[in-house]
């Protein structure tokens, strides 16, 4: 029997659910199915997708490797997809369909007529759980419904985990080289990325080389160390977690491996890890079970009524790294130089624009998918609307993050904002944080665009007037 998997963001052959499945019941052929299209339209930019066709051809290599011949099939959009691919399973001869699933509701909805199509022409549908320890709708509140708060999500996450949820499944083994397939080229997406991309490089052999070290340098100190963006203390797994070169499941069997089979009570530094993993699965689970939240709607209802500033000079500065503030800047610097930024900056940034600005949190999630290479819809999404206060478990709009208050915490010496402004290596540390109009003038830095007590209480009374009856 011949099994056609079908790839997505799960570009990697080790410890993939759908690819061992079909390889268990026959002969494997893989299709790649790059929709440039309709991933621009939700946002993706050029980093994301060159990373994703990077990996692509690092999976590939893979399977070839292993005799799997790796078909192609183009759609600009997702609904091309269900008659081109039961037509090409039919051509190749495939009995059955495996994939593993993915929750956001566009796709949710490709692969509800994918499967639809394929029953209708006859061929066998396997879904998979691969992403998620749990699929949503797994794990619910004594009401039935689906977790809406983290914390408590979290205990039943750890509560429901038996061990044989997070068994690895096995590489499939190589197998007979079929004589009438032949490999075809992944094409490349319509944009080069805009940052080097030899900081990302791709396949899961880095992703497993990241992780080991990882746990093996870093975990212990994790919790202590994590909200420092001068140090390189997190795993800088999300790229890879993203378009799963690397499944959650590895790494949290590297945890168990690490920590004598605990996942939550080994070290404070490894459950703070655990933890986060945990939220990207929150974060999944809210996909499906408020699906709003894919439909460029805030998670609570009454946030409809907050009345953002159209500012498109604040915007841009925000944008360019050019608020004045010195730690928002360094990090939208590094946002556009690396694709990539540090979680910490991610939140003071995030707040700043929302709250300080007041400009509405989608333009700052679209911002940023574009130049993310870890851009992932539910983290993304999740972490904007905490930021702006309209999400799940969200900051209460009144705790506004100070960004100088912030600069000096987490980054005591300004290291962090020396490596990305230019001229203020020059500048002492004190300085770092908020130089004076000479320093400014000096360094071609230009002077606060907003003044933090003057935003907060804008803030404060807009928020109050969208919440007040709540
Ligand atoms: P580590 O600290 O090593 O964490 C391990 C893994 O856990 C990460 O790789 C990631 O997969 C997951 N994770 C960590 N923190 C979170 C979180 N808060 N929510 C969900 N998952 C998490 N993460 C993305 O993967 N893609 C995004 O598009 C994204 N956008 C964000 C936007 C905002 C406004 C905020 C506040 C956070 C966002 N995050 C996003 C979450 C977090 O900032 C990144 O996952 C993290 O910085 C990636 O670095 P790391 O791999 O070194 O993480």
């Amino acid at each position: 029997q011949r099994q056609l998997v079908w790839f997505r963001n799960d570009l990697r052959c080790a410890d993939h659910r759908a690819l061992y499945a079909a390889s268990a019941r026959g002969e494997v052929i893989a299709l790649i199915s790059p929709c440039y299209g309709q991933w621009r339209e939700h946002g993706h930019g050029a980093n994301k997708l060159d990373f994703w066709y990077r990996n692509a051809k690092a999976l590939a290599a893979q399977l070839d490797a292993l005799n799997i011949p790796v078909q192609v099939l183009e759609a600009e959009r997702f609904d091309q997809v269900p008659e081109a691919l039961v037509d090409r399973a039919r051509a190749l001869g495939c009995d059955a369909l495996h994939f593993n699933d993915e929750y956001a509701v566009n796709e949710r909805e490709r692969d509800r007529r994918v499967a639809e199509a394929c029953r209708a022409a006859g061929l066998e549908v396997h879904r998979h759980t691969d992403a998620v320890q749990f699929a949503p709708g797994e794990l619910r509140t004594g009401k039935g419904e689906y977790y809406s708060v983290f914390t408590p999500f979290a205990k039943a996450w750890h509560r429901a985990l038996e061990g044989s949820r997070l068994k690895p499944s096995p590489m499939p083994e190589r197998q007979p080289a079929p004589t009438d397939v032949v490999n075809e080229d992944i094409p490349a997406p319509p944009r080069p990325a805009t940052i080097d991309t030899a900081l990302w490089p791709a396949g899961e052999e880095e992703a497993q080389a990241r992780l080991s070290r990882f746990i093996r340098d870093r975990v212990r100190l994790y919790q202590r160390d994590r909200d420092f963006p001068a140090q390189a203390a997190t795993s800088a797994l999300s790229a890879y977690l993203a378009i799963g070169a690397i499944s959650a499941r590895q790494c949290l069997n590297a945890v168990l491996h690490h920590n004598n089979g605990h996942l939550a009570d080994g070290d404070a530094g490894t459950s703070a890890w655990v933890n986060e993993l945990v939220w990207r699965e929150f974060y999944q689970h809210i996909l499906v079970g408020y699906p709003q939240v894919c439909r460029h709607r805030p998670f609570r209802q009454e946030a409809q009524r907050i009345r953002w500033r159209d500012a498109p000079e604040e915007l841009e500065a925000w944008r360019q790294g050019r608020t004045g503030y010195p730690l928002i800047d360094a990090a939208m610097r590094q946002l556009v130089e690396t694709g990539w930024m540090h979680n910490r900056l991610r939140m003071v940034t995030a707040m700043f624009l929302t709250k300080h600005l007041l400009i509405d949190w989608r333009e700052g999630e679209a911002f940023f998918l574009d130049h993310l290479v870890d851009g992932e819809l539910g983290a993304n999404n999740g972490g904007w609307q905490w930021a702006a206060s309209t999400g799940t478990d969200a900051a209460p709009y009144f705790r506004l993050f100070n960004p100088t208050t912030q600069s000096r915490r987490f980054d005591p010496d300004g290291a962090f904002i020396a490596s990305w402004l230019e001229g203020f290596e020059e500048l002492d540390a004190k300085a770092r944080h908020a130089p004076s109009a000479q320093q400014r003038e000096a360094c071609g830095y230009p002077a606060p665009i907003v003044d933090h007590r003057a935003a907060r209480e804008r803030a404060l009374s807009t928020f109050a007037a969208a919440f007040k009856h709540h």
